[in-house]
């Protein structure tokens, strides 16, 4: 294509309203209630990140901020969603390490989590816990680990789908073990750790945004934390690592995108919300008694998350392929 002086002009142009209509779509921004789309169900650990933050950013952009649950395949159906919604600043995703895990285990992607999102920031990074039943006949991990080893055939595991971090913990603790349970997929976590606290399911590896009130009730078998070190939020608590699991490390880290072509001056005010919520008492305060911590502030920006996503990509892609674990 020959550059004329005609449609450099046009260039110029077209480039200089773009950036007025964002500038000026961002004054105005936001004049009404903003969707956080949750890929899992109401009241599981992504979900409880998300209304938090809802909650402390509706204050601090003086509009609502509003959660929509859309659950399935481990999260991709919300990830779909958002990708394809209208890229005007009304509609954000809240995703955790799903977003890196579902292109090793997804086929047939409906959407590239590098090309089809702008990014905001990330927000906490969450342990997880290994929990059983409370009846089950196991009292700690090398209790545990003889059990299901004695007992393959007849354990399952609950998880929240395939790409869920639930999925990819159960895989490692089943590698860890060289066993093959049964899986049953939920919705989220929520119902998941339902039908744990029913005796209906046998194991669950939950974020601890979820686990932790379980646990100090006692209405669950706790085995270990999936961090490298002991959490404030659970002293007592070994890690799966010093129990006999070495190396066993999942931390679940959350972050938030919009559709791609959303305005960047949009983008830049919505994070600039969402950094003063992580500094927000009663967001940090939250997230220390259920176990998260929030990201230090270079992770807190649109580059933040991309790099880390990127890596994250590369991480677990040859761990999930070498696994042979893919849905068609
Ligand atoms: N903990 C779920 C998972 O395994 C997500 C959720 O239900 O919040 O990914």
């Amino acid at each position: 294509m020959q550059f004329t002086r005609r449609n450099i002009t046009q260039l110029l142009v077209t480039s200089a309203c773009t950036l007025a209509c964002g500038l000026a779509m961002a004054q105005s921004y936001p004049a009404k209630p903003i969707s956080l789309v949750v890929p899992f169900a109401a009241g599981g650990p992504t979900d409880i990140v998300a209304r938090t933050l809802a909650a402390t950013m509706t204050k601090s952009l003086g509009q609502t901020v509003l959660v929509e649950n859309k659950v399935g395949a481990g999260g991709t159906l919300a990830g779909a969603y958002v990708a394809k919604a209208n890229p005007d600043g009304y509609t954000f995703l809240v995703h955790h390490n799903g977003m890196s895990t579902a292109p090793a285990l997804y086929r047939k992607m409906s959407f590239n989590p590098l090309t089809d999102f702008e990014y905001v920031s990330q927000v906490v990074d969450v342990p997880m816990t290994l929990l059983g039943r409370k009846d089950l006949p196991a009292k700690n991990l090398s209790e545990l680990s003889a059990y299901v080893k004695a007992n393959a055939k007849k354990i399952n595991l609950a998880n929240a789908g395939l790409g869920a971090v639930s999925h990819l913990c159960g895989m490692l603790f089943q590698q860890a073990l060289g066993v093959d349970l049964t899986t049953v997929p939920f919705s989220g976590t929520a119902p998941a750790m339902n039908a744990l606290l029913g005796g209906q399911v046998d194991l669950l590896c939950d974020q601890t945004t979820q686990t932790t009130q379980h646990i100090k009730a006692g209405t669950v078998n706790m085995y270990g934390v999936t961090t490298k070190q002991r959490i404030k939020a659970l002293p007592d608590a070994p890690t799966l690592s010093e129990s006999g699991m070495k190396d066993f490390e999942v931390l679940v880290w959350h972050g938030v995108y919009a559709p791609k072509g959303t305005p960047a001056a949009v983008i830049e005010k919505f994070g600039s919300a969402l950094r003063a919520s992580l500094k927000d008492p009663a967001f940090t305060a939250r997230m220390a008694d259920l176990g998260a911590e929030i990201v230090p502030e270079s992770k807190q920006t649109p580059e933040g998350l991309r790099t880390w996503l990127q890596s994250e990509i590369n991480k677990w892609g040859p761990v999930i392929r070498s696994a042979g674990v893919y849905a068609d």
